[in-house]
């Protein structure tokens, strides 16, 4: 067996590959020609101009057709999204939501900035919400008003299983897909199975416009809400979408959120060339998938529940403990082979600002609402996520990794994994 870059041989990459942006390594001309477009017409606000482009226009109307959902509004970011999502969902003070326990800040802080407060949910096998535990905290907490599921780095949740319990819950599911856009779920596509999808492009995600988000939903009284937080209580599109949503009955006070014609230039060039970004990452994640399973049947993989869905922008494996993960991340990295523990491997409400209920208001808002079910944060309350966050290690998948470089990370992977893991049973 070779020797492993960690104990002095050569790594198996010459080089790291390109950083973790997907959508942004494939851009070029084609947002440049869409960028100029608005800036030669002089017209970058979306609702009017000196000659209006229609660029975010453009982009919701291709979004909705690629999604199969009727309605979708552009807005900043996903963090906008997920909180233009709750107050269509009419959620806010007295209420709680239920997030997975392992996801980036913004899942939560979406909510907390809602005025409801997060119930944090264990993760299944794959690190996605998992359906059972969701049933138990929404059978003991009636409190719990809307779900939002989180589709993690380019693997679908349990859709079957987590809709199936919200349903009978009677409460609405929001999917967070800020980092699955392009994924999809026994053919339909991510974003549209819940009551209302959620999409990022921020640098990191599938396609990118440096910052940028969207709002899609299949109901018309939740988009009207939803369009109007996002623009000052205004619905100025009625009749684009046939949507009676009288002004004097229906408009509040809302924010701006609204998107730019830059931005939708730019992820409208993007979304073109997403389907192509999927196939070139999914090729890569199922070439590993093969490999690894082959050199290495004993490692355990993140796979996803229908292999056709998955976005294909990471890699995951489990190992048996958190030590060897890390271990594992140390030999990969000195292979040149990124890989990471995701979110420090520990459950969101571990970190201080949940420990402590800290949000940006004064006597302990939204916290403090006289709940009678009391606030669980405690490190018992998702063992699992604690367990799997730990020795579960992510390789970032990009759209510019040829098929070669794809082998050579898969025998990297089963390589170190078998010196790391299982030099004792070798030996
Ligand atoms: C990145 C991310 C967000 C927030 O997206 P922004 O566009 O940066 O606001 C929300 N949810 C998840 C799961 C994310 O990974």
């Amino acid at each position: 067996m070779r020797k492993i870059a960690l104990h002095g041989g050569t790594p198996i990459l010459s080089r790291r590959f390109d950083a973790n942006y997907p959508g942004a390594l494939v851009m070029g001309a084609e947002e440049a020609a869409a960028a100029s477009q608005v800036a030669m017409h002089r017209s970058p606000f979306r609702y009017y101009g000196v000659d209006l482009q229609h660029q975010v226009r453009r982009f919701e109307e291709d979004f909705s057709a690629y999604l199969g959902v009727p309605y979708v509004v552009g807005v900043t970011s996903c963090t906008a999204a997920l909180h233009v999502a709750m107050k269509a969902l009419e959620i806010g003070y007295g209420d709680k939501v239920a997030v997975p326990a392992f996801t980036f800040l913004a899942t939560a802080g979406a909510v907390v900035a809602s005025n409801a407060v997060p119930v944090f949910i264990d993760v299944d096998d794959r690190l996605n919400m998992d359906p059972e535990d969701l049933d138990r905290k929404l059978a003991a907490d009636p409190e719990i008003r809307a779900v939002i599921v989180v589709h993690l780095l380019g693997v679908p949740a349990d859709l079957d299983g987590l809709l199936a319990v919200a349903k009978r819950h009677g409460v609405p599911v929001v999917e967070d897909v800020a980092q699955s856009c392009g994924s999809s779920y026994r053919g339909k596509k991510c974003g549209s199975l819940g009551d209302i999808g959620v999409f990022s492009f921020q640098m990191n995600k599938i396609i990118t416009s440096g910052e940028g988000g969207a709002v899609v939903t299949n109901d018309p009284r939740r988009f009207a809400r939803a369009v109007r937080f996002h623009d000052q209580g205004i619905f100025r599109d009625k009749e684009r979408y046939g949507i009676d949503s009288p002004d004097e009955e229906e408009a509040f006070a809302g924010l701006n959120y609204r998107m730019s014609e830059f931005t939708g230039a730019v992820v409208a060039e993007q979304l073109a060339k997403l389907d192509d970004v999927v196939r070139r990452m999914r090729a890569v994640h199922d070439t590993m998938v093969e490999h690894v399973s082959a050199m290495a049947p004993k490692l355990k993989l993140r796979l996803p529940i229908d292999a056709d869905g998955v976005a294909g922008c990471s890699f995951g494996i489990q190992l048996p403990t958190a030590a060897e993960a890390q271990t594992m991340i140390a030999a990969l990295n000195a292979e040149n082979i990124v890989a990471y523990l995701l979110y420090e491997g520990k459950p969101l409400y571990l970190r201080e600002i949940y420990q402590k209920r800290r949000s940006a208001e004064k006597h302990g808002f939204p916290y403090n609402y006289p709940f009678k079910v009391p606030l669980d944060y405690s490190d018992g309350n998702c063992p699992r996520t604690v367990d799997l966050g730990a020795r579960t290690v992510f390789l970032p998948i990009v759209p510019t990794i040829d098929q070669l470089t794809a082998e050579a990370m898969a025998e990297g992977v089963a390589t170190v994994y078998r010196v790391v893991c299982m030099s004792k049973s070798i030996s």
